[in-house]
């Protein structure tokens, strides 16, 4: 039995959509799934990418 996490955006209220999206870092690339708010665009990371090196590779999405 699979059941699907689902996350509300706190600010809108509206269910996130679920992407996903390639990092790259420190010269490698990898595919993460995280959810998205469609209406704020607010991202939610998983939490051991958050704990880790993920504060990085936010900072480098900021970037573009
Ligand atoms: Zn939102």
């Amino acid at each position: 039995m699979e059941e699907k996490q689902r996350l509300i955006c706190d600010k809108c209220k509206v269910e996130l959509a679920e992407l996903e999206v390639q990092f790259s870092y420190l010269g490698k690339s990898f595919r993460h799934k995280v959810s998205r708010c469609p209406q704020c665009g607010q991202v939610c990371l998983p939490e051991e990418l958050v704990s880790g090196r993920m504060s990085e590779v936010e900072s480098m999405m900021e970037d573009k």
